[in-house]
């Protein structure tokens, strides 16, 4: 996967339901929020606006 996509222009791009599993795996164990669309991810480069989550 292309560093610069991400889940927020993925999800557009209809790679969710193209690609449910691979979707699974970059928000499983999410730890980053996307503080424009509320998004979840593990890794921050995937989310436009990443914010780390407590605990
Ligand atoms: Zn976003």
């Amino acid at each position: 996967m292309k560093e610069k996509r991400t889940l927020c222009k993925l999800e557009e791009a209809g790679f969710i339901k193209d690609s449910l599993d691979d979707y699974i795996k970059l928000v499983r164990k999410g730890k980053f929020v996307c503080r424009r669309c509320g998004r979840v991810a593990r890794k921050k480069r995937n989310l436009c606006k990443p914010m780390k989550m407590g605990a």
